[in-house]
């Protein structure tokens, strides 16, 4: 069935990949934004699973809870601290780092939260591209900046800030005029952040194809519908047509690479994007 591509998988102890690395710690804090659902959630169960304390936000009160139980369930090592907060309000922003800075050093941060809404530009809501900059770019610039104090008071000085772009980070499909300006903005803030960090505070950004979460579930119907096609074609065509692996990626194959970017394997990733989208935008039949 084209639609048992996209169920949501859960992430398991095995699937984690752990990387030895003297900074994975429970002193060291990773903020991770996006934490109670799909990619985000994955990132937050892997950075404790690789000893890190995890400062898990999200607005979803709800997801954050089914995080933490995920956790205790999976037996993760390092601990997850819920902070509920919705990335359009500042003062939710700066409540996010203050109480992440309560639960030991904040060294790593991985931007991840996202929404998404179609509409062709002529057609776009102001206020939709209003709240998707707020949260996909907006608020990875905001949290960065009060970030970068915490980085430079750690016991070597180093942070490292993760971003999740996309393949909308690259190229473009229609209909989604704000998320494609949002993902190639944080490739900027990426690059922006690796040029004033002197290889001491790291960036980089991830960009995948589509991953099995509930924000590609969500977007199949309208899709489908302005697209005027079926829902199993907005599967096989729109979303894997262009790519050469015919599968999309779980959430933990992403947050394995969030492992590797934080860790000793990315000293030289500064800057970069991690491109793993199945040859999606390099190659055409
Ligand atoms: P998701 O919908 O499962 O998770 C997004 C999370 O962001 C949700 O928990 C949501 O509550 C949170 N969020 C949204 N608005 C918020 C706000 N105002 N304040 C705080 N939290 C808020 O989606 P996902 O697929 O896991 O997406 C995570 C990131 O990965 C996004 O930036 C998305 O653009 C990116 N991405 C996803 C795919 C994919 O195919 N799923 C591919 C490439 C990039």
């Amino acid at each position: 069935m084209t639609q048992d591509q996209v169920a949501v998988p859960a992430v398991t102890r095995e699937t984690i990949h752990t990387v030895d690395d003297e900074s994975f710690t429970p002193e060291n804090v990773c903020i991770v934004t996006g934490a109670g659902s799909g990619i985000g959630q994955a990132v937050a169960l892997t950075a404790a699973e690789n000893g890190l304390t995890v400062a898990a936000t999200d607005y979803n009160e709800a997801g954050l809870e089914e995080t933490v139980e995920l956790g205790e369930t999976i037996g993760v090592s390092g601990s997850i601290e819920p902070i509920v907060g919705d990335l359009t309000v500042d003062d939710d922003i700066e409540r996010i780092v203050a109480e992440a800075a309560t639960h030991g050093s904040v060294k790593y941060l991985a931007n991840i939260a996202g929404m998404q809404h179609i509409d062709a530009i002529e057609d776009f809501p102001m206020e939709s591209y209003d709240r998707i900059h707020q949260i996909m770019l907006r608020a990875p610039i905001y949290l960065t900046k009060l970030c970068i104090p915490h980085f430079q008071k750690t016991n070597d000085g180093q942070g490292c800030v993760g971003n999740m772009a996309s393949v909308h980070g690259h190229y473009v499909t229609s209909d989604k005029v704000a998320y494609n300006v949002s993902k190639f903005g944080l490739r900027g803030l990426t690059q922006s952040i690796a040029a004033e960090g002197d290889g001491e505070i790291r960036s980089f950004s991830v960009s995948t194809g589509y991953v099995k979460t509930p924000l590609v579930t969500d977007q199949l119907a309208d899709t489908a519908q302005q697209r005027g096609i079926s829902v199993d074609e907005v599967i096989e065509d729109v979303m894997l047509g262009q790519s050469r692996v015919k599968e999309m990626m779980d959430p933990v194959d992403v947050a394995n690479l969030f492992v590797v970017g934080f860790s000793k394997l990315g000293r030289h990733l500064d800057g970069g994007d991690l491109l793993f989208d199945g040859g999606m935008t390099l190659t055409y039949e």
